[in-house]
């Protein structure tokens, strides 16, 4: 049977939340089979976000964990919490499917719904796919020749092991469940990137390594590392709307 997809979104207050929020919602609701934990970056949940959730009739998961104090690492913890609660809860998490895949899906991201019907659902053990917009790069792949993936073409830190940004892998759930990796920056490579290390600490290599969107003549990007403007409001205080939740 189709494995369950658990996506992971780390979110936190700010101007563009609810217009972000709702962009992955509404995208999200396309998919059956697919449990969201969200995790709020605060000491508690937020009743607009729960309204949203709610109306995109997926099952759903929405933690309040707050950073610990001065932890620097925005959204990291949130996404180590999010780990200990699906080890936790696996069982729960899977309505009528045996497996599962972990993707971790930022909320201001921008996501093709084939990134989960074709890609991210199909994930034997360790899947990735482009990225596009980031890092300094118009895409962000890996490079596969033969169906296997050689290196990574990428400008940021291309001495990264696994030169992969968050949206452009997912994890087969077990490879989770049999471990307890937590996010963190210092990699048995040494290179330091949240993505490599946690893959490293999961003992893969690159040979474990499904590509996914390199079948084809012409490629195509699935998904993009948008980053939504900061709006200029002139004077927050004179608000002509009484809104749902203070965006800050
Ligand atoms: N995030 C968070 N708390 C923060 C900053 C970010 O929970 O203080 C979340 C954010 O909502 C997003 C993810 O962490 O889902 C990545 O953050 P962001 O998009 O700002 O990072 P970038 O796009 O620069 O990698
Ligand atoms: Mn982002």
């Amino acid at each position: 049977t189709d494995k369950t997809i658990i996506v992971v979104t780390p979110t936190y207050k700010r101007l563009t939340r609810i217009a972000d929020f709702t962009r992955m919602a509404n995208t999200l609701s396309h998919i059956s089979n697919l449990h969201w934990i969200v995790i709020e970056d605060s000491s508690s949940i937020v009743p607009a976000i729960q309204n949203i959730l709610t109306r995109t009739n997926l099952p759903f998961t929405y933690l309040a964990c707050p950073s610990p104090p001065n932890f620097p690492n925005r959204g990291w913890y949130q996404r180590t919490m999010a780990l200990k609660y699906i080890r936790e809860n696996h069982m729960e998490l899977l309505t009528g499917s045996k497996k599962g895949v972990v993707y971790f899906g930022d909320d201001d991201n921008s996501y093709d719904l084939r990134l989960f019907t074709e890609y991210i659902r199909n994930v034997k053990k360790i899947g990735m796919w482009g990225v596009g917009l980031v890092a300094g790069s118009l895409v962000e792949s890996p490079n596969v020749s033969n169906s296997s993936v050689i290196g990574f073409n990428v400008q940021w830190s291309p001495d990264r092991y696994f030169a992969i940004d968050m949206a452009g892998f997912a994890l087969d759930l077990q490879l989770i469940l049999d471990s307890d990796v937590v996010f963190r920056s210092s990699c048995p490579s040494g290179t330091g990137a949240l993505e490599s290390c946690l893959l490293e600490d999961l003992g893969l290599k690159r040979e474990d390594i499904e590509p996914f969107g390199f079948d084809r003549e012409e490629k195509e990007v699935l998904v993009w590392h948008t980053k939504t403007a900061i709006p200029d409001i002139w004077d927050l205080r004179r608000s002509f709307w009484k809104v749902a939740s203070p965006p800050r």
